[in-house]
């Protein structure tokens, strides 16, 4: 029923009633005073119920208000407010409640920024974040972290192994839970791409009752690598200074210990003198390497005939292609001019020639060609040798990496030649690659930019 619909009724029916009990009173003996007093009776009451519940009006509208205002205040409506004005107490009430709602509107806008800051901050780490709380599940990661270890879609709340299968992570994740210090711990992350990550976890705060754990996740895979290559390096070379020293050691100890005759002394000398040399030749491809890894000397280029400078080095090489019976020649009648640094080049070329001999067997041949390639030129030195197996085609270019260690050392090879070849060429601009078949042979391929026309 609505509100006129019951007003009309409460009309009727009032107005009937009375009109029944005037009626009523009259037919009452003495009815005449007795109806007046009973009327007079009836409306102090309803008088008294209508002012009743209008006092009960006034006091509960203000209070449905002000739960109306701080329930939108509670869903974050930053218009409400109470817009009385009614003069008297009531008024304060509003002044405080509106107060109330201007420092949850400050807080909230505070804590939106500071979320925001710290969105921004995550976001532009490069190293991943995991916070988890009391019970091990997960509050938020970033994306670093997602990158890292391959974790898509919605994270929060679930365990950390759910995520990533990885015991490494969970293990150092729990240790921190049960160390009042933080922990930290290589991570070996296989995936697409084999990573090592360094990860650091901790309990917060870190005293008093814990609240959850943070970890955070660096990618070392390179530091760690140039730090293996580093110490192998310094490995190696202190092996292959040491073996020649220790020979040379020993033959002067066996030279001073008695007399001998002159024949075994020139022996024993020549022994020294070739072991010194081995020296000389790894302390000079060190130096070499050194030089050029750190930058090296400011390239000097020049238009440099290649095929011109082929068939002088292997003019030069005649008497060792013929000790080792092998045919070696420039198939190349001419080429454009090469735009490279001289030195550098003959360096690469005379490298590459020397391999081809020192890795094949009599009546081998070797052939060098020259092609203009587009902007560059294609230089391949090609032998009929040993070759090279394949699991070894993409570490020859490695320091001190050698195939066969003990034929290498026979014929005094240091094993820096390829690693020092590749960084001359790429510091001319251009590229180095090798094929090869066992038995069959090789062929070395490096590209040098073309001279301008
Ligand atoms: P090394 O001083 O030992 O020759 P390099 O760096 O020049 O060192 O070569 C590395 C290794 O690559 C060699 O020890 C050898 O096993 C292999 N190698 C290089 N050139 C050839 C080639 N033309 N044929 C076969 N093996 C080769």
């Amino acid at each position: 029923m609505s509100r006129i619909h019951f007003k009309v009724f409460v009309l009727v029916a009032g107005a009937s009633g009375a009109e029944w009990l005037l009626g009523l009173l009259a037919a009452l003996p003495g009815g005449e005073d007795g109806a007046r007093v009973l009327i007079a009776l009836v409306a102090a009451v309803a008088l008294a119920f209508l002012v009743s519940r209008r006092i009960a009006r006034m006091a509960t509208e203000p209070l449905a208000s002000v739960a109306e205002v701080a329930r939108r205040i509670a869903a974050g409506d930053p218009e409400a407010r109470l817009l009385w004005n009614l003069h008297d107490e009531r008024d304060a009430v509003a002044s405080i409640v509106n107060r109330m709602a201007d420092q949850v509107q400050s807080d909230l806008g505070a804590t939106r920024r500071n979320v925001q800051q710290l969105e921004a901050v995550m976001g532009e780490m490069i190293e991943g974040v995991l916070v988890l709380d009391s019970s091990e599940r997960i509050v938020l990661v970033n994306n670093a972290f997602r990158e890292l270890f391959g974790v898509w879609g919605e994270v929060q709340g679930r365990p950390v192994l759910e995520l990533i299968r990885l015991p490494a992570v969970d293990d150092l994740l729990t240790r921190a839970r049960d160390s009042a210090r933080p922990v930290f711990e290589d991570i070996d992350v296989r995936g697409h791409v084999a990573r090592t990550v360094w990860g650091r976890a901790a309990r917060f705060p870190s005293a008093g009752p814990r609240a959850g754990t943070l970890a955070v996740f660096h990618d070392v895979t390179e530091i760690r690598r140039v730090d293996r290559v580093r110490r192998d390096f310094i490995a190696n070379a202190s092996h292959e200074l040491r073996t020649p020293l220790t020979s040379i050691q020993g033959y002067v100890e066996s030279l001073a210990s008695g007399p001998m005759t002159p024949a075994e002394v020139a022996s024993h000398l020549a022994v020294i003198q070739r072991n010194a040399h081995r020296m000389r030749d790894l302390i000079d491809d060190l130096m070499d390497l050194s030089r050029i890894e750190s930058g090296g000397d400011a390239p000097d280029p020049s238009r440099v005939d290649v095929v011109r400078l082929a068939r002088t080095l292997v003019a030069d090489a005649k008497p060792r292609l013929a000790r080792a019976k092998l045919e070696a020649r420039v198939r190349s009648a001419s080429a454009p001019p090469a735009w490279a640094d001289r030195k550098a080049l003959e360096q690469v070329l005379e490298n590459l020639l020397t391999n081809a001999i020192r890795y094949s067997d009599e009546g081998a041949a070797i052939s060098i060609d020259v092609e203009p390639r587009g902007e560059m030129l294609e230089v391949s030195v090609e032998d009929t040798g040993i070759g090279i197996p394949d699991e070894a085609l993409d570490r020859i270019f490695e320091r001190f990496y050698r195939v066969d260690a003990s034929r290498s050392r026979a014929i005094g090879s240091t094993g820096l030649g390829l690693s020092i070849v590749r960084h001359l060429v790429q510091a001319m601009g251009g590229t180095i690659r090798v094929e090869s078949r066992l038995r069959e042979g090789s062929r070395f391929t490096f590209t040098v930019p073309r001279a301008p026309e």
